[in-house]
C-alpha cells in the first residue's frame, strides 16, 4: 500500500482497474472506475460491504450527467448549478453504461460532484467516473483522514493524502418525484438549503424521510459502545472510564477524556469532528463513549442519524 499525492499516479491505477481512496470534502473515498465492473466489484470484497448497498458515482463535469442519466431533468441542472461542486447527491435513473454491481440492481444511480481539488483532479486525470462508497470497512466509522483510512483498509493499493476533510460527514442524498425532492440521508446540505430551489415533497404521508437502500438501522459504529447522554444506562457506570464528546454541556468532570465537538456552539463544525472524535475515541484506553445529542433540525438531523447508528449495537 502507498500512502502518496501523487495524483497522476492514483489515475493510472484507476485506468488499470485498481482501487484508490481518495479525499472527498465529506469522508475520504475508495474509488473504482465506476464503469468497470470488476473493479468496482474489488470494493465490496475490501469493505466486506453487502452486495445490496449501492455506490455513489463521483464526477467532475456536469455533462457527464448525459452519459450515467437518462434525466432530461431540468431540475437537476438547477440543483447542480446551486450545489456541486458540494456534499449533494442526486439519485437519477441510470443510462445502460452504468454497471448493475454499482448500483445494485436498481434502475437508478446516485450521483455527486465532490467539492475536492484532489478529487476532482483525480476523475479528470482517470477520464472516468468513479464509483466510491466510503473508504472504511463495512458498517464502521468513516474515515476523514488517510490515517483512518490506513487503519481500517490496510489493503488497498493506493491512499492520496489529502490531509483532513473539510465536511466530516457523508453527502445529503435526494431523489426527484414529478412533485418535489425527497431526503434520502441526511447531511449538511438541509432541506431548508434545497427548498430554495426546488419544493420539498416527500410523497408520503410522514415527515419521516424514507429510507435507501443500504441505510442500516446500525452503521458508523464505533468498536466500543458509544451511548447519549443523559442515556439511564450511564448511571451505573464510571465516568472514569469514560470518554465524552461535549458540545454545549459544562458538566464535563470526571471523564478521561473530553473531547469539544465544538467550542462555538456550531453544528457544522460538530459534523466536521465527529468522525474524527471517534476514532480518537477507538484509539484511546476508554471504555465507552458518550455523545452529547443535538437538536433534529438543520444539520442536526444529519448529526443524530450517524449518532443513533453508531449507538444503535448497544441498545436492546
Ligand atoms: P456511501 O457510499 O456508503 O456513503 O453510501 C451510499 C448510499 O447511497 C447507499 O447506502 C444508499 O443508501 C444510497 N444510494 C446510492 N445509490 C442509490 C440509489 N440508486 N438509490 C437510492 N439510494 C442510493
Ligand atoms: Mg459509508
Amino acid at each position: 500500500m502507498i500512502v502518496n499525492q501523487d495524483i497522476d499516479i492514483a489515475a493510472g491505477y484507476i485506468r488499470e482497474g485498481r482501487l484508490v481512496a481518495f479525499p472527498t470534502e465529506t469522508v475520504y473515498g475508495l474509488g473504482a472506475n465506476a464503469l468497470n465492473p470488476l473493479a468496482v466489484a474489488k470494493i465490496f470484497e475490501l469493505k466486506e460491504r453487502p452486495s445490496f448497498d449501492p455506490l455513489i458515482v463521483h464526477i467532475a463535469s456536469v455533462d457527464d450527467l448525459d452519459k450515467l442519466t437518462v434525466n432530461k431533468d431540468s431540475r437537476v441542472l438547477l440543483l447542480a448549478e446551486k450545489f456541486w461542486p458540494g456534499p449533494l447527491t442526486i439519485v437519477l435513473p441510470k443510462s445502460d453504461i452504468v454497471p448493475d454491481i454499482v448500483t445494485s440492481g436498481l434502475d437508478t444511480v446516485g450521483i455527486r460532484m465532490p467539492n475536492n481539488p484532489i478529487a476532482l483532479e483525480l476523475i479528470r486525470k482517470a477520464g472516468c467516473p468513479i464509483a466510491a462508497p466510503s473508504a472504511n470497512k463495512f458498517g464502521r466509522v468513516s474515515p476523514t483522514t488517510a490515517q483512518h483510512v490506513k487503519k481500517q483498509l490496510p489493503n488497498v493499493d493506493y491512499i492520496l493524502d489529502g490531509g483532513k476533510t473539510q465536511v466530516g460527514i457523508e453527502s445529503t442524498i435526494i431523489t426527484l418525484n414529478e412533485n418535489g425532492f425527497e431526503i434520502l440521508r441526511h447531511g449538511v446540505i438541509t432541506r431548508e438549503d434545497l427548498e430554495s430551489f426546488v419544493p420539498f415533497h416527500s410523497g408520503r404521508d410522514t415527515s419521516d424521510s424514507i429510507v435507501a437502500p443500504g441505510m442500516l438501522k446500525s452503521h458508523y459504529s464505533p468498536n466500543k459502545p458509544l451511548y447519549f447522554l443523559g442515556d439511564v444506562h450511564l448511571n451505573d457506570m464510571q465516568r472514569s472510564n469514560a470518554g465524552l464528546l461535549s458540545f454545549n454541556t459544562t458538566d464535563t468532570e470526571g471523564y478521561k477524556i473530553v473531547i469539544p465537538l465544538s467550542n462555538s456552539g456550531n453544528l457544522r463544525e460538530y459534523a466536521v469532528n465527529l468522525f474524527a472524535a471517534i476514532h480518537k475515541m477507538e484509539e484511546s484506553d476508554v471504555e465507552y463513549i458518550v455523545a452529547e445529542p443535538v437538536e433534529e433540525h438543520g444539520i442536526g438531523l444529519a448529526i443524530m442519524d450517524r449518532l443513533r447508528k453508531a449507538a444503535f449495537r448497544y441498545r436492546g
